[in-house]
């Protein structure tokens, strides 16, 4: 029952898609220094792998739950929902969820837009329900995203990698929402403007990994959010350990990561885990 104080937290990757990436890129971000990766789902079968890392390094990988708005042509929605919320539990987001209006099967069939904002709307409900913050995929379809997140949302979450319009941008930050960045602050001129205009204490940072970073000709992974704090602490003039601090703040804050139920202590003792796994 602590009044302790908690020592200061290294960095935090808060997007990651770390069931693509597997074990070992945990070890390196543990060795970089980093003190906890929020690894986002994009199916079923990711949700599923991501919540066997989180099992393998409890209290460092932290579960997002979601269906990704490129992932859902081949999902059941209801099969999503009653996964998500029987794993609910542990869990410190539901995402990655979101619209895509730039995928190409969403530009051919307006059916299937449909559903992406159907799939959309469904996760932001059930997350308002479950009352866990939502990390937003918005590419292309960055003012309707913000619409339904108001009408829909939890009222808390993040545009992650937010590339979009100025003017969403300020729709985003009124609502209360974060924006994140990623190493390709570097070279995106969208990404760059968006995050000179957005206040410090409304930033997160992370990877999106395994994106490719093009300057390095490679793909990145959770250590990699030192690149993005080092290109961001650049861009805001401001000396890193501040960088690093406050947007570690920030993420401890959205995702309530000091009282998150780690999976290590809290899952395995039966319930919807067990079962669905
Ligand atoms: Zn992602």
């Amino acid at each position: 029952m602590g009044l302790r104080r908690v020592a200061r937290m290294g960095p935090i990757d808060t997007h990651a898609h770390l069931s693509d990436l597997g074990d070992e890129v945990v070890a390196r971000a543990r060795a970089a220094g980093l003190s906890g990766i929020v690894a986002v789902s994009a199916s079923v079968p990711t949700c599923e792998g991501t919540i066997k890392l989180a099992r393998q390094h409890p209290g460092f990988v932290h579960v997002a739950l979601g269906i990704h708005p490129t992932e859902f042509f081949d999902q059941d929605l209801e099969t999503v929902l009653g996964f998500i919320r029987e794993n609910a539990p542990g869990c410190v987001a539901v995402g990655e969820i979101g619209l895509d209006y730039w995928h190409r099967l969403v530009r051919k069939d307006g059916a299937q837009k449909e559903r992406q904002r159907e799939f959309y709307v469904t996760q932001l409900q059930l997350a308002r329900e479950l009352d866990l913050p939502v990390s937003i995929h918005s590419r292309g379809a960055w003012g309707d995203c913000l619409r339904l997140a108001s009408e829909h949302g939890p009222g808390r979450g993040v545009f992650h990698w937010y590339s979009g319009p100025l003017d969403v941008l300020a729709g985003v930050l009124d609502l209360g929402y974060y924006v994140s960045c990623t190493p390709a602050l570097e070279g995106s001129p969208e990404l760059r403007a968006a995050m000179e205009r957005a206040p410090l204490e409304r930033i997160l940072v992370e990877t999106d990994s395994p994106v490719w970073i093009k300057s390095q000709g490679r793909a990145s992974e959770p250590a990699d959010v030192l690149l993005t704090l080092r290109h961001l602490a650049d861009l805001k003039g401001l000396p890193l350990g501040d960088v690093e601090a406050a947007t570690t703040g920030n993420a401890e804050t959205l995702f309530k990561l000091r009282s998150a139920r780690w999976p290590g202590s809290s899952w395995g003792t039966g319930g919807g885990l067990s079962s669905a796994l």
